[in-house]
């Protein structure tokens, strides 16, 4: 049986630059990548807020630079979803494709997470042309622009305000009568002036020629109040929550009651010793890019200090 000492599960940032710091130590990593590699970013324009380039970079451009960094070191990249683990073995078993086993000492973690969608089929239709779930990714192609976002959250609450230092006008398409956000997030929303929360609306669809050009919503839905009406907007954020991609490891790691994995202290410690996670499946708060990638190099360094430790 052939045991690797470090396996890496996802192919974001956080999983090739947990790749490039395992290469380089020598841990020689197995990483799986998945049904999407690159991750959230391969579905991003263009990235202007991760270190390193200046002229800004796409995001497939960004994603394929940190794959090749790790091929260069040695990392073994294969295709494939890991779609059972077993860490009450020693060594870690690992499904990939139901069928395949994989031994390894380390695991890492870093499958990430997934945007929420409301569902609607027009927003596949306008993907990229106006519909995004990422305003500090997209935000600031609506300069001077008329944008919404939905949601009630805190999420929602920041992309509206983001959005609104850009944008002309900002629509918060809210589902019910109040926000679920912070009462300072509240706040800051209802006093920005070219911010307009639209309580109790739902979103029936998207329109326009090629590029999106405006919402229909129904406001005070199933009432006798009930009306329908539209918003002219060049931009719709969804920003309904985020689930991490977590469905596989079920019930052999500790989670928090959304599913996000639960690190130990300061580390990418799991529940399970041996078994490190990095990038937003562990991050329910920041969420970016490069934050991942830096949680993705401690936990290649905690994988290494953890084999060395136990002399594996
Ligand atoms: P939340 O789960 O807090 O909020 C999701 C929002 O989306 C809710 O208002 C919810 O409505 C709405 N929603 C969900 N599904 C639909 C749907 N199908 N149609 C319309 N609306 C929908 O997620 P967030 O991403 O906002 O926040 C996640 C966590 O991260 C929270 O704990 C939050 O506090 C935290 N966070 C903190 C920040 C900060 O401190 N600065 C910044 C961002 C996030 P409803 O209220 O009706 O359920």
């Amino acid at each position: 049986m052939e045991i690797s000492k470090c396996l890496i599960i996802g192919a974001g940032p956080a999983g090739y630059t947990a790749a490039i710091y395992a290469s380089r130590a020598n841990l020689f990593p197995i990483l799986f990548e998945g049904i999407q590699p690159g991750g959230q970013l391969t579905t991003t324009s263009e990235v202007e807020n991760f270190p390193g380039y200046p002229e800004g970079v796409s995001g497939p451009t960004l994603m394929d630079d940190l794959r090749r960094q790790a091929l260069r070191f040695g990392a073994d990249i294969k295709s494939g979803s890991v779609t059972e683990v077993d860490f009450s073995k020693r060594p870690f078993e690992v499904t990939v494709n139901g069928a395949d086993k994989y031994y390894a000492h380390t695991v890492i973690i870093a499958t990430g997470a997934s945007a929420r969608y409301l569902g609607l089929p027009d927003e596949q239709k306008y993907m990229g042309m106006g519909v995004s779930a990422c305003a500090t990714c997209d935000g600031f192609f609506y300069r001077g622009k008329n944008v919404a976002v939905v949601g009630g959250g805190d999420s929602a609450c920041e992309e509206a305000l983001y959005l609104s230092n850009i944008a002309k006008k900002v629509f918060l398409i809210v589902r019910k009568p109040a926000l679920r956000a912070s009462k300072v997030m509240q706040q800051r929303v209802l006093k920005k002036e070219n911010i307009t929360v639209l309580f109790n609306c739902n979103t029936l669809g998207l329109f326009g020629d090629e590029v999106l050009e405006g919402a229909k919503l129904v406001e005070n839905k199933g009432t006798e109040m009930e009306q329908i009406f539209d918003i002219a907007i060049d931009g719709f954020f969804l920003a309904i929550g985020h689930t991490p991609n977590t469905q596989v490891f079920g019930t052999s790691l500790e989670l928090d009651s959304e599913g996000y994995i639960i690190l130990k202290g300061n580390t990418s410690a799991t529940s399970v010793d041996g078994v490190f996670a990095a990038g937003d499946v562990a991050d329910p708060r920041y969420q970016q890019a490069i934050s991942a990638a830096g949680m993705g190099c401690r936990a290649a360094l905690d994988a290494e200090a953890y084999l060395v430790e136990n002399d594996l």
